[in-house]
């Protein structure tokens, strides 16, 4: 990892809690569809092909999931218009003069639509930790789209490893709470927040720091520069957006991450270093500058030469360049 400023190297160590975004954190961020639900007049694969139309234009990591689906049906997209971006919620357009709407559960409430026809399918796909998409024409729900994201290899290990430091965890995301507590209890998190609108993830760092101290927070999307911003450490994944790698204090390497729980351990070796040098360094001086100004030489007849002393004095300097350059094979 790449610690792009030097206070980033202190400020890690004083980390109470990490907290983690979910989508492309977590999990791998490629989510696939694995839900397809029509109701009322629409069929499935209309229900797809219109969701399609509207998510070509979203740059979300859910809209690729929705494309994808439909281009592996064939399907021919229907013709849309004025496809808006409502951030944190989802999307609305026109289709055949219709107002056609798709995203959170959250959204439809907002907008006034009735979702209780879709109750039993939301609490199973939630369950399973998909994230609900829905779909509503002129304000009725016509579908219910699911898709699921993999949780990364990494993330299992990395937070048992920041728990056995004794560091808490927790997760801020802007999916579903239903979805969020699956995939956070999958993962032993027990610090949740959920439906976090993308305003509010700075918010939600906040709060974590008033319960734990400083937090450490670890993001890679659009909406995340924000918090990072808050974090008292940034952590950017190494495969995020330009965005938030731009506005976090380290970054990591590549997406695998293990490389939070190296950089606490670097960021720990390093200022242990440090604090030896100063120590010993100053120990050697308090020493030897008496023996240099002849503080035995009435016992002992001992004096410094200024050669030994000159050697002497090249010698702490060694020693502190060699203490600091054991870290290189600690793993910088
Ligand atoms: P996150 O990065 O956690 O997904 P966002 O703020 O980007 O947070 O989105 C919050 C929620 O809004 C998503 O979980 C999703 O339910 C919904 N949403 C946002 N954009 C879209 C979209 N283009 N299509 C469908 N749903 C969306
Ligand atoms: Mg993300």
């Amino acid at each position: 990892s790449l610690f792009r400023k030097g206070e980033a190297l202190q400020q890690l160590e004083q980390t109470r809690v990490v907290a983690f975004d979910k989508t492309g954190t977590l999990t791998e961020g490629k989510p696939q569809l694995t839900t397809l639900v029509s109701f009322g007049s629409l069929k499935e694969n209309e229900v797809l092909g219109l969701s399609a139309a509207l998510e070509r234009q979203s740059e979300h990591p859910i809209a690729r999931a929705i494309e994808a689906a439909a281009q592996e049906e064939g399907l021919t997209l229907p013709a849309v218009q004025d496809v808006t971006a409502i951030t944190g919620y989802g999307l609305q357009a026109r289709a055949d003069g219709q107002t056609v709407l798709i995203g959170a559960p959250r959204l439809m409430e907002h907008e006034g639509v009735d979702i209780k026809l879709a109750d039993s399918v939301l609490t199973h796909m939630t369950q399973q930790g998909q994230t609900p998409v829905l779909i509503a024409v002129n304000t009725l729900l016509v579908g219910v789209i699911g898709v699921s994201d993999r949780i990364k290899p990494s993330a299992h290990k990395t937070i048992q490893a920041l728990k056995d430091k004794g560091i808490n965890v927790a997760m801020i995301t802007g999916d579903t709470p239903a979805t969020a507590q699956v995939i956070a209890t999958e993962l032993g998190i027990s610090h949740v927040e959920a439906g976090v609108l993308p305003g509010g993830k700075a918010e939600a760092v906040r709060k974590l720091r008033q319960q734990f101290g400083a937090v450490a927070f670890v993001g890679d999307g659009i909406n995340d520069a924000p918090a990072l911003a808050e974090a008292d450490t940034g952590l950017a994944v190494g495969t995020g957006t330009d965005i938030a790698i731009e506005a976090a204090d380290v970054i990591l390497s590549s997406g695998d991450l293990t490389a939070v729980v190296s950089a606490l351990d670097m960021s720990r070796l390093t200022l242990r270093n440090i604090r030896q040098n100063l120590f010993w360094a100053f120990a050697y001086n308090v020493a030897l500058i008496p023996v240099a100004a002849g503080l035995l030489f009435p016992f002992t007849g001992l004096l410094l030469s200024p050669m030994l002393a000159a050697g002497a004095m090249a010698a702490s300097s060694v020693f502190v360049v060699g203490n600091a350059l054991r870290l290189h094979k600690a793993g910088g």
